[in-house]
């Protein structure tokens, strides 16, 4: 949805916070492939939603994904749900429901899950919001991505402005945790327009904000435009802007594009794959990571099947373990996205290496001399200064 492109249980309207996922703890995500239209900057449209649509028949599929990964980890507690896509506020809400009720099924739904929806600010959405609400939906993140009517038509948004602020009128009245998604460093853009767009949004009493960085991703309707985000200059300028205005307001960079007032008001679906911990994937294309056994037990890595289906079937699931060499990069890939970065002792536990053993020792030392990272025994992460130097650090750290 947002084109660009994670217990102990502390409660806030009865929802999980941004505490650590504890270990017998499992976070689902549901996949939803189809969108109404293709936004042209975004890499993960997938296919437009058919004419004539079987929901039926994607509820059984996703009861088929679920029954399948019961087999693998059934009865273990879920901490968190999230419904994302594509465009999964285009299901009915009471197929949402239905989705929520299979879970608690074949395993352990905590009464304070956090349930996300991923959704679109077009009426035929926003419409829907109370009934997510009452279909269990806790969590609404709302894909506004531009409150200028500029920035809208250059994104090929089909909302307005006025339908994205109707539609954080209602979020934030139905839902106990909702969040924003917008895009910068589009062409052009300037601080004090963007500003404006982010005291908009915030205008809302939101506790949480998602601002991504406009990239031109292969494959995307802009990269064969070739249509140009700002320079590197501007959106390194804007990005140091935005996280700086953002903690005069009082919200905390949790993750390099992600933003909370309190720790309570963090994503914890998305904590749990930041941090390397469990997680399933129903639907096409979804993958997930389960630790099989004890201290630096291996990883199974399940991922949808081959084949030219859009849909992967239950049955047509491809699960390898991942080498704990695999492991390992991935858990400094995410966690150093992490203002947090990664704990060493949850590191080794999830991949029986030990962190410092992993990392480069030469590069880590260098990059803390030049304060782009720093780290102790227990603890590795970037500096506000290496943040903007995220992928650039990882390659260092990994190669
Ligand atoms: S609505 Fe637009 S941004 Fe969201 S997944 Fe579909 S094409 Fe991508």
């Amino acid at each position: 949805m947002d084109g660009k492109k994670i217990q102990h249980t502390q409660m806030q309207h009865g929802i999980i916070g941004g505490e650590r996922q504890e270990p017998d703890g499992l976070a689902v995500y549901i996949h939803f492939p189809y969108c109404r239209s293709r936004c042209p900057y975004c890499d993960f449209f997938r296919a437009l939603l058919p004419r004539v649509f079987d929901e039926e028949a994607l509820l059984q599929r996703y009861a088929d994904d679920l029954a399948y990964f019961a087999t693998l980890c059934g009865g273990r507690r879920v901490t968190s749900v999230f419904f994302g896509g594509g465009t999964p506020s285009l299901l009915a809400p009471q197929s949402i429901e239905h989705v929520i009720g299979e879970i608690g099924r074949h395993f352990k739904l905590d009464a304070g899950a956090e349930i996300s929806l991923e959704a679109n600010p077009n009426t035929f959405e926003r419409e829907k919001f109370l009934a997510f609400r009452a279909a269990g939906i806790n969590r609404l993140s709302l894909g506004v991505q531009a409150l200028s009517a500029a920035g809208l038509k250059f994104l090929g948004r089909t909302h307005g402005v006025d339908d994205a602020l109707r539609a954080m009128e209602l979020g934030a009245a139905a839902f106990p945790k909702f969040s924003v998604d917008l895009i910068y460093a589009r062409p052009g853009q300037q601080w004090e327009s963007w500003q404006q767009e982010i005291d908009t949004a915030l205008s809302f009493g939101l506790k949480h904000i998602s601002l991504y960085e406009l990239a031109i991703e292969e494959g995307t309707v802009f990269a064969k435009k070739n249509i140009r985000a700002a320079d590197e200059k501007t959106s390194l300028t804007l990005y140091k802007q935005t996280v700086s205005y953002l903690r005069e307001r009082g919200f905390a960079r949790y993750e390099v594009s992600n933003f909370a007032a309190t720790r309570l008001d963090e994503c914890a679906h998305n904590l749990v794959y930041w941090r390397g911990g469990d997680y399933i994937g129903i639907g096409e294309g979804a993958h997930g990571r389960i630790r099989t056994a004890g201290k630096g037990g291996s990883t199974l890595s399940v991922a949808a099947g081959g084949g030219s289906e859009i849909w992967a079937a239950a049955d047509g699931r491809l699960s390898e373990r991942l080498l704990p060499e695999e492991r390992a990069e991935e858990l400094v890939l995410l966690g150093l996205r992490l203002e947090e970065g990664i704990d060493a002792e949850a590191f080794y536990q999830a991949c029986g290496i030990k962190l410092f053993d992993y990392l480069s020792k030469k590069m880590t030392k260098r990059l803390a001399q030049l304060n782009l990272l720093c780290y102790d025994e227990r603890n590795i992460r970037l500096t506000d200064k290496g943040f903007p130097l995220l992928d650039e650090i990882i390659l260092e750290l990994v190669s």
